[in-house]
């Protein structure tokens, strides 16, 4: 048997809980895994309390993230004891995912845990973390340098922004966190952001075309920040557009496109190709090992998860959050 945090949904609504079920209870993959970590994402924070659009199916166990070793790899392509990550790619949504003492996956999903890191430092970085270092690497394919200005990242504070933040410092860039909690200012200068501006400063006058201010920006909020952030993005400059924690909709003009000729490049961890994966983890790596990475990461035991999942989606996890299973 296995526990896990199982989301149902009947007559009455949608809830999550702790349960033991029999590894039958698993859904296909060759992959039989031992989860001793997960994480803790804005999306688990809708699966879990509930909000439509993430779990395709009920009953769910959620959780978009995860690490542990193999048990056995009915493809021969992983040996038992090797120690894996798996993010996205539909688990904790269309899959059972990583709330759970046991998972199952497909080979091609896992990544080799990188030389020298562990299954909690993985966690840390996540899919959060993992979709910073992607955006990072867009812009820097599309021309972005340090020294070329300043460098955007909204909801600063967050999963996404925390990393984005460390990753762009530590990659040389000049970064601008854009926050709605300013009382956390002195933890976003110990990342390394050169300059914090509010999150009211950002939405565009409804000008197309503004004042030139970002070389790059990394946006997890989207709406009327995305379109303030696009309307003042540097001719060249790109945007990596991650989120949409304030709001879905892009209310802008072609403008910025075909006079600046601005990139607005799209990001998306769940479907990210294997050999781009292998390259986010070396270098998440190399760039935020673990000590770097623990002043943005709180530990939680797995049934904390749905109080946890309450304040994510309030606004008030601040970085990154750990989820202990095994
Ligand atoms: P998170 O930790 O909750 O961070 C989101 C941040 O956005 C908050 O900390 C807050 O930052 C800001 N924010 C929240 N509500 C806001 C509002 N109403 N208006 C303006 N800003 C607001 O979540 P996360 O896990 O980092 O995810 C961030 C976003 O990226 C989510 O929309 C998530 O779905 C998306 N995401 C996408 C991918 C992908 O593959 N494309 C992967 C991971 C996440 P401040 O307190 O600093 O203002």
């Amino acid at each position: 048997t296995y526990r896990a945090l199982r989301v149902l949904k009947d007559d009455q609504g949608s809830r999550a809980e702790l349960q033991t079920l029999p590894l039958s209870a698993l859904p296909d993959g060759d992959v039989l895994l031992a989860v001793t970590h997960s994480s803790l994402n804005y999306k688990d924070g809708l699966a879990v309390s509930g909000r439509p659009g993430v779990l395709r199916t009920h009953p769910m166990t959620p959780g978009i993230d995860l690490a542990g070793t193999v048990i056995e790899d009915a493809s021969g392509r992983w040996q038992p004891g090797d120690a894996v990550i798996l993010t996205g790619w539909g688990i904790g949504e269309r899959q059972d995912g990583g709330y759970a003492t046991r998972a199952r996956a497909r080979p091609g999903w896992l990544v080799a845990q990188p030389a020298g890191t562990d299954a909690h430092w993985a966690m840390s970085v996540g899919t959060a973390g993992f979709t910073a270092m992607l955006a990072v690497m867009a812009l820097e394919d599309h021309g972005l340098t340090p020294g070329s200005g300043e460098v955007l990242v909204t909801g600063a504070a967050g999963g996404v922004g925390s990393t984005a933040v460390a990753l762009l410092a530590r990659a040389g860039h000049t970064v601008v966190a854009s926050t709605g909690r300013p009382q956390e200012e002195a933890y976003l200068r110990d990342l390394g952001a050169a300059r914090i501006i509010g999150r009211d400063e950002l939405p565009a006058l409804s000008r197309p075309l503004e004042k030139e201010r970002w070389a790059g920006v990394v946006d997890t909020v989207g709406g009327a920040t995305l379109a303030g952030a696009y309307a003042s993005t540097r001719t060249h400059g790109s945007l990596a557009v991650c989120g949409l924690a304030g709001g879905h909709d892009l209310n802008a003009t072609v403008f910025p496109l075909i006079l600046r000729g601005v990139n607005l490049l799209g990001i998306d961890s769940v479907t990210c190709p294997p050999a781009r994966r292998e390259a986010a983890w070396a270098r998440l790596a190399r760039d935020l090992p673990a000590a770097r990475l623990e002043a943005v990461t709180q530990t939680r035991p797995l049934p904390d998860v749905p109080a946890l999942a309450a304040e994510i989606l309030a606004g008030r996890v601040r970085g990154r959050t750990v989820i202990e299973i095994g």
